[in-house]
């Protein structure tokens, strides 16, 4: 088993499996023919689907292993083999997905101490997609060929789905999820758990504990929107800079830990700002006259309408603290000139997309839906295809058409949202799933000698999310007014996810520094314990 995951892991990190590069395509078809030579998907061809997702041209891999002793159980095996981009390995880019090579020219590298102890003991495979997640994946696929021939031992069903796009914008998982349903009506399958094998992932830099998640974390993607007052750069105490409003939204929202939800002992990060800029195409003397921010921001509990209340209430104060300093600033001014100043009463609402937009519609009637329905295409076709910069393009369209021409700010949520994944045991499978992690925590200290805690949530997003959607319904009603992509290039297929209410646990490689060039995988721990605990699970006690 060892040395086939080995093997078939090196195959996997051969391709070049970039997120929405044409090697993420070609990454499913290597799957599919790993898959292919397996002599039960010759007796059962209908069990191993390349499963196309036509709007988005991609692939993922679904593989179904009966049970020869009929039962309906059947348990998901989830991974995805999309991998992030490798620019900063920089001259080493060429290597990155070719271990052996790259484990040499690093030891010609500066590493950092941990990085170089790593290299020198020889336990570690060095490589983009060895942690994140091509081994997990490795993995999933050897015990599908193991259980093919062994599949006496075997309690359930097994489901092999492979997705891209899970660093991306998570289309393999959401584009499978109805093939997912399908499946289970054609073959009269019980989907009681998915397990999930991204790697251990740090709760805070430096955390080297191993968990095994139960769930995982949510996300949503507010905008602020803010019109300002353009004016000539000789006379700024007639405008009002929307750079300035922002910054101020932006102080107040950044690593601020107030905005964090727990969860026992698990707390979210705090949001951050992803990007600011404001409207403005060329170099002029003239205060801009709109900015734009997006901000990344984890949710447990927290709902659509919540994030909303916060973000409004953050926004009065800002304003008010900027007016407040405006008004200090004119009067040092004038105690400097006699210059007679008529200083406009600024008064800046706060509103949501949906009340701009209706207003926009009561005055100007179909006249903006016209206008969008013709933008947004060229838009798209002009290139503007970040779901974000639309996003920005539709609401900056929508204030045009708004009458009040008064500084202004809109809040708004762009594209992608991740439902937060939480077991809470109120099912019989959820009750299994947690009592499952007991036990495996006991397993893994007595066979492995190796501590494990339960974690609530997966750390990093994955598409386990989209497995745990229990109120979808509320929540996008909460969001879809205040999201102008909804529908649009966007939408999540709730009514599916809502049936795929799946308990989630994570059994994780173990690997440091995903996402950066020194990305590595510890070979002793991941070719044996997670294996062995995946086998604790799937087979017969
Ligand atoms: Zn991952």
């Amino acid at each position: 088993m060892k040395s086939n995951i080995y093997s078939t892991l090196l195959k996997l990190v051969q391709c070049p499996s970039i997120t929405e590069s044409p090697d993420e395509k070609n990454m499913a078809h290597v799957i599919y023919h790993i898959l292919n030579e397996f002599p039960y998907f010759h007796d059962n061809p209908n069990h191993l689907v390349l499963h196309h997702i036509p709007e988005h041209d991609l692939y993922s891999i679904i593989a179904l292993l009966k049970n020869p002793s009929p039962t309906k159980k059947t348990i998901i095996l989830l991974s995805h083999f999309d991998v992030v981009a490798v620019d900063e390995y920089g001259y080493l880019k060429d290597y990155a997905f070719d271990p052996a090579s790259l484990i040499k020219e690093l030891h010609k590298v500066n590493l950092p101490d941990d990085a170089r102890a790593d290299l020198d003991s020889g336990d570690w495979l060095f490589g983009r997609g060895t942690m994140d997640m091509k081994c997990g994946l490795a993995i999933e696929i050897e015990l599908l060929r193991y259980y093919a021939i062994h599949p006496e031992k075997l309690d359930c069903n097994l489901l092999l789905l492979a997705v891209p796009d899970e660093e991306g914008n998570s289309r393999g998982m959401l584009g499978s999820s109805s093939k997912l349903l399908a499946l289970a009506d054609a073959h009269d399958l019980d989907y009681r758990l998915v397990i999930n094998t991204e790697p251990f992932f740090p709760l805070y830099t430096g955390d080297t504990k191993k968990y095994l998640y139960t769930g995982s974390i949510g996300k949503l993607l507010p905008m602020i929107y803010c019109a300002g007052k353009e004016a000539h750069v000789g006379e700024p105490y007639s405008g009002l800079n929307p750079n300035l409003i922002l910054s101020e939204i932006n102080r107040r929202i950044e690593a601020n830990a107030q905005f964090c939800e727990s969860w026992g002992s698990f707390v979210t990060p705090p949001p951050s700002c992803l990007k600011q800029k404001d409207l403005k195409d060329s170099y002029s003397v003239q205060i801009p006259r709109a900015a734009v921010a997006y901000y990344n921001w984890m949710i447990l509990r927290d709902t659509p309408q919540i994030i909303l209340d916060k973000l409004k209430k953050v926004a009065e104060e800002a304003i008010a603290s900027v007016l407040d300093e405006r008004a200090k600033q004119v009067t040092a001014y004038l105690s400097k000139s006699s210059y007679p100043l008529q200083i406009p009463p600024w008064k800046v609402e706060v509103k949501t997309y949906e009340e701009v937009y209706q207003r926009a519609l009561e005055t100007h009637g179909d006249v903006l839906i016209q206008y969008l329905n013709q933008k947004i295409p060229q838009w798209i076709e002009a290139g503007v295809k970040d779901e974000r910069e639309l996003t920005i393009k539709i609401v900056d369209a929508t204030y045009a058409y708004y009458p009040e021409k008064n500084p202004l700010i809109i809040l708004l949520f762009a594209p992608p949202y991740y439902p937060s994944c939480f077991n809470e045991g109120l099912t019989n499978d959820e009750a299994a799933a947690l009592a499952l992690v007991d036990e495996l925590i006991a397993y893994a200290q007595s066979e492995f000698d190796t501590t494990l805690e339960p974690c609530a949530f997966f750390p990093g997003l994955s598409d386990n999310s989209y497995f745990g959607v229990k109120n979808g319904q509320s929540i996008v009603h909460e969001f879809k007014p205040n999201m102008p992509l909804w529908g649009i290039s966007y939408d999540l297929p709730i009514d599916t996810l809502e049936k795929l209410n799946v308990p989630v646990i994570n059994i994780s490689t173990l690997g440091k520094d995903p996402h950066k060039y020194t990305e590595r995988l510890n070979l002793p721990y991941s070719l044996t314990v997670t294996p062995a605990m995946m086998m604790k699970v799937l087979e017969k006690r």
